[in-house]
Order: structure tokens, then sequence, then C-alpha cells
């Protein structure tokens, strides 16, 4: 199931020509790809005064005579990483920050223009929990012990050379990632 799209235009006009796109769409409880409607946008507030669209819902209908089985799939622009606050892009600076030897803390900060330290510490626990999966969508052997990027904290030794293949400059390893595997970066 495709579920991360260029922008929300891309988005929209997928969700409107879905018959078109059945090959692209597949319930994976009741396998059916031709079931599905467009079924709401989604949006994510960035301030109070602003909310970006961010996504859309496809239904997999159970209703007017569809045969679907009424479940509910959300798919979203690639800079959007699926139930996490914030976006790729601030996912991006605060690891940028982090392989440039900036301490943890001021990595969030320069990331979200907060002090939070123990979500910062949250952060790199879930970044921790996806190592492998990093790994094995670089597909080479990252070699921990021959890498010039070294920190006293255990988990960034682990997680900095994986880092900077996937997070090259310009280069946003959260988009690439979601993009080329069609799954959430954390
Ligand atoms: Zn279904």
């Amino acid at each position: 199931m495709k579920r991360f799209f260029k922008d929300y235009d891309s988005i929209n006009q997928f969700s409107l020509s879905l018959e078109y796109h059945q090959d692209k769409v597949q319930c994976v409880h009741c396998l059916k790809n031709d079931q599905f409607v467009s079924h709401g946008i989604i949006y994510k507030q960035r301030s109070s005064a602003f909310a970006e669209k961010v996504g859309k819902r496809l239904f997999c209908s159970n209703r007017s005579r569809r045969k679907g089985c009424g479940r509910t799939y959300q798919i979203y622009i690639e800079n959007e990483v699926p139930s996490f606050r914030y976006g790729a892009f601030q996912l991006f600076v605060f690891i940028a920050a982090l392989l440039a030897n900036v301490h943890i803390c001021e990595a969030y900060y320069q990331a979200t223009g907060q002090f939070e330290s123990r979500n910062a510490w949250r952060w790199l626990k879930k970044l921790n929990f996806k190592l492998s999966d990093y790994r094995s969508f670089l597909k080479v052997r990252v070699d921990i012990h021959s890498s010039r990027l070294t920190s006293r904290c255990n988990s960034l030794r682990h997680l900095l050379p994986t880092f900077s293949r996937l997070f090259t400059p310009g280069n946003n390893g959260c988009v690439n990632y979601q993009v080329s595997q069609q799954q959430p970066f954390f």
C-alpha cells in the first residue's frame, strides 16, 4: 500500500482516482483493492492559527453496496512523520546537529526551539529502536569501530555512523526512507 506522496496535490489526485490506481492500494485486512473511497483530510496544527494538510484517509468501504471491510488507512505527504508532533525537517535538523557533534539537548533546541531534555532523549531512544531498519535500508554494513564519528554517549556511538550515510548534506534521510520503504521513519 502506497503511504507517502510528494505533496498534498499528489495525494489529492491519487485519492480522487482510486479506480485507476488499484495496483497501488490493497487492503491488508480483506486484500481487496477496488473498494477504497476517499475519506477526509488529515490536518496538523502547526500553530494556533495554521493547520497544514498533511494527508488523507482512505476507507475500505462497506457502505452503499461496497464490499470492503470498513478499515481506514492514512496516506501522507513525504515530509510528515505519522504520530509525531514534528516533521521530517525537524528530524533532519536534529540529526545534522548530532552529526556536527552538538550536544543532544542543544540539537533538540535547534530542531524545535524548545528546551526539553527529556524529549531529546526520547527521540534518541526511538531512533535507536529503529537502527537495524535504517541499516538494512542502507544495505551496507556500518562498522562503528572504524568510524571517525565518536561520542561519549553509547547510543550515539551506534547511531552516528549510520546517520552519516543516511543524512548527507542536502539529503533528508528521513524523507528518503519514508518514500523508498513506504514506512514511517519512526
Ligand atoms: Zn478491507
